[in-house]
């Protein structure tokens, strides 16, 4: 079902963003696959998704290790097969400083310059050990120790609050921690009202805090899946998307219709704002990033 009247008032604002503005830059993150098959697919979603020229996909790391050899296997054909950089994530708990600083030098072997350095969160039964790092900002710092300014690092930033940190302030201050011990720039969790996400940048603003902050995308197209990765990482869905997912019920076209009218509609409000790019959740499917990149009006190669 469509929402009447939207299409053409979008169409008409969308052209005056992409008048207006400098190309922003995207990317596209995914997960390792256990299987054949799933690898296979994500590459097919990887070359979909290239045809939109973006800066770099990611691909995430199981903290604990859980992912270390499939990181780096989805890392490297994703880049071979779609000649598009690829940069892994890396989560320090759960890992010794020794297994970081060995993946750390195979990426780089490897050619690899950008990572996304990330804290993680200890599986359960995992225990930290003496030496081990705890802290994003400890890897940040530990990334820059081991090698320098060879990798551009990205971390991850919170617009509506890390659900750990006590208040915004400390969460503030521990984000301030990363930038200084060499952050480049960030990704946010994804967020659905666009207000959070533009308070963030205002408190940087405040703080002098100076790197780019890109806001992290998340299509809708599971409800049950959408709420349970939202209560899990502290990300809020108003309640209008929530009623109306939920009206949906069983409903998947419906449901991954209005997702993608409710997420462009979030893309283009924070396109008119001059966001420094966007980055997007695939869960690696190509298929809804790609309606939202073209209603968006993306060029393709
Ligand atoms: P931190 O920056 O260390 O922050 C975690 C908490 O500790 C916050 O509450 C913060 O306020 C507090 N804190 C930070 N520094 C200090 C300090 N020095 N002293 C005291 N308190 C401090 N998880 C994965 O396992 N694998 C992934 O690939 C992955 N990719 C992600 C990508 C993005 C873009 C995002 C946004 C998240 C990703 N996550 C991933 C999830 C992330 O690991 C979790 O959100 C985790 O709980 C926090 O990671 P962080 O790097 O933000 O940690």
């Amino acid at each position: 079902m469509l929402w009447p009247g939207f299409w053409p008032h979008q169409k008409t604002m969308l052209v005056n963003v992409m008048a207006n503005n400098d190309p922003v830059s995207i990317s596209f993150e995914f997960f390792p696959t256990r299987t054949a098959e799933g690898a296979r697919k994500l590459v097919d979603s990887a070359l979909g998704l290239s045809r939109y020229q973006p800066e770099f996909f990611s691909v995430t790391y199981g903290a604990g290790g859980s992912t270390r050899d499939g990181t780096l296997a989805t890392v490297l054909s994703t880049q071979n097969e779609t000649s598009i950089a690829t940069a892994p994530h890396l989560s320090c708990v759960g890992d010794s400083p020794e297994q970081l600083r060995e993946l750390l030098h195979v990426y780089r072997q490897q050619g690899i310059d950008r990572i996304v350095a990330l804290r993680g969160d200890l599986p359960s039964g995992m225990g930290y050990e003496r030496g081990d790092l705890r802290h994003a900002n400890e890897l940040v710092a530990f990334i820059r120790s081991e090698t320098g300014s060879h990798f551009h690092i990205e971390v991850a930033a919170y617009p509506e609050v890390h659900p750990q940190a006590p208040t915004m302030d400390r969460d503030l201050e521990n984000f301030r921690r990363k930038v200084e011990a060499g952050a480049n720039s960030a990704i946010t969790q994804y967020f659905f009202n666009p207000d959070s996400y533009f308070y963030f940048l205002e408190r940087l603003q405040c703080l002098d805090i100076k790197i780019p902050v890109v806001p992290g995308i998340m299509p809708i197209t599971n409800y049950t899946r959408l709420a349970r990765f939202s209560d899990a990482c502290g990300a809020e869905i108003p309640r209008w998307i929530r009623k109306q997912l939920e009206a949906y019920g069983d409903d998947t076209d419906s449901i991954r219709q209005f997702g993608t009218e409710v997420v462009t509609r979030l893309c283009e409000g924070l396109l008119a704002e001059g966001v420094p790019g966007l980055h997007f959740y695939t869960l690696n499917q190509a298929g809804p990033c790609q309606d939202i990149c073209d209603n968006l009006g993306f060029p393709v190669a």
